[in-house]
């Protein structure tokens, strides 16, 4: 059994949609923090955990093709925590049902909370300034650590 690798565009697509924050609805922490005083600097600690897991695990679906397991609907964004703790066991205690039902209330979450034009809290701030950073890489002075897979 080996894991799903998703592609670069999928995570980031991923990210973004989630607003870096994690799908478990016990958890929602930010996957993004400063380092040290320079604003310049993210540690980024999310990842695209596969909801239907690859073949020989307990989330298997036979039903799906390569593709569909590589694609974003078959991911979901946690944080570095939560993806350890939910593939452990090779994910037999998270099954897929559970997982897809995590990334629809985070979808609602997100709508709900995140576009929002009044008066906004430090993280979600922090979570925007963060993203166009990481949206403009390639021209920024911005060093982001990617942990995940
Ligand atoms: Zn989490």
């Amino acid at each position: 059994m080996t894991a799903i690798d998703f592609s670069k565009s999928v995570k980031t697509a991923l990210a973004h949609r989630a607003g870096y924050v994690c799908a478990n609805p016990d958890c929602r922490c930010l996957t993004l923090n400063l380092v040290g005083d320079d604003a310049s600097k993210v540690h980024y600690r999310g990842r695209a955990v596969a909801i239907c897991g690859p073949e020989g695990g307990p989330r298997h679906d036979a039903g799906m093709n390569g593709n569909q397991r590589k694609a974003i609907d078959n991911a979901i964004f946690l944080c570095v925590k939560c993806a350890d703790t939910t593939s452990r066991n090779k994910g037999v205690h998270y099954p897929a049902e559970l997982l897809r039902g995590w990334k629809e209330q985070h979808k609602r979450w997100v709508r709900a909370n995140l576009n929002l034009r009044q008066e906004e809290p430090v993280q979600l701030r922090l979570v925007r300034a963060a993203a166009l950073h990481i949206d403009n890489a390639a021209t920024a002075s911005v060093s982001v650590r990617q942990r995940g897979r």
